[in-house]
């Protein structure tokens, strides 16, 4: 595992899921952590705990809500603040909603399109300075393969995930030269809290049992016929950190058991 002592992390939506695995990843790797998401105070301070205990590293926890543009640069600001850099930002924080796009609520367009997508931009925009003044950075986006395909009754989140492979490619392009890259994972899917509460949205709108679901819906578009792993991702993410990675920037990067192959 490529060693990213001395680097300082963070990762949005880490407190379970894809972010939490990425945020454990970065920890193991050495680097100190800022966590990020919603949920109840003390299983979120076990989790914070645990990662400062697993791998002896620093580990502080961020309440800001990836709807909040405000709040998202203040993260980033603190962040930098508490640990005297911010190299490593993982815009990860994501939420879906399922519906016909006559029946789509506008609340849930307009949350879907702010968490998963403007939060990244605010976040990005923040940390890009401090990256330059270092020559040093790492940005990693996780997008989805809803990134490059689309899925019916997803709008907002193929929307979204779309814009997101576009900012990745832009950022990349802009600090080329700096010693930043930029890139996003695209995941098809993985086993986590997120695909779980799909089930029964999908189950409704198109008439199926959950086992239906898992395996006509969501693993009908993955060959492997397996689900993603959370670790995975993050051993991606990791090497994404390596200096063995530097040439490899502004890419849409599928971990998708073939998916989008076809
Ligand atoms: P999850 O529901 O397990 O975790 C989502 C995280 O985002 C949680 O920590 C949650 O607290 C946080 N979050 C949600 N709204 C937030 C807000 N307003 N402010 C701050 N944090 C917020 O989901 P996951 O499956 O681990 O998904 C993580 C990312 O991976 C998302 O961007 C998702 O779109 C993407 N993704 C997931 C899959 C999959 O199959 N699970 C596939 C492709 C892409």
């Amino acid at each position: 595992m490529p060693s990213l002592a001395s680097k300082n992390a963070l990762v949005t939506g880490s407190t379970s899921g894809i972010g939490l695995a990425l945020a454990r990843g970065f920890a193991q790797a050495g680097a100190n952590v800022t966590i990020n998401g919603l949920g109840d105070a003390a299983p979120i301070e076990a989790e914070r705990r645990a990662i400062e205990k697993d791998f002896g590293v620093r580990c502080r926890y961020s309440p800001a809500n990836m709807a909040d543009g405000a709040a998202v640069t203040a993260m980033i600001r603190e962040a930098e603040a508490a640990f005297g850099s911010l190299d490593i930002l993982a815009n990860n924080a994501g939420i879906q909603h399922v519906d016909p796009v006559e029946d789509f609520p506008d609340d849930k367009w307009e949350a879907i399109l702010r968490i998963n997508l403007s939060a990244a931009f605010y976040a990005i925009k923040a940390a890009v300075p401090g990256m330059k003044a270092r020559h040093w950075g790492r940005i990693i986006n996780t997008a989805s393969a809803h990134a490059l395909v689309a899925s019916p009754f997803k709008s907002a989140y193929v929307a979204a995930k779309h814009g997101l492979a576009g900012l990745t490619k832009t950022v990349a392009l802009e600090v080329a030269r700096d010693g930043i890259t930029v890139n996003a994972i695209a995941p098809g899917y993985v086993w986590t809290p997120l695909v779980e509460k799909q089930i029964p949205d999908t189950m409704a709108a198109r008439g199926m049992t959950a086992e239906q679901v898992k395996h006509d819906v969501m693993l009908a578009a993955q060959p492997t016929k397996e689900f993603v792993t959370v670790d995975e991702i993050a051993a991606l993410a990791v090497f994404l950190c390596s200096e063995r990675a530097k040439q490899m920037t502004g890419g849409i990067i599928s971990v998708d058991g073939g998916w989008t192959a076809e």
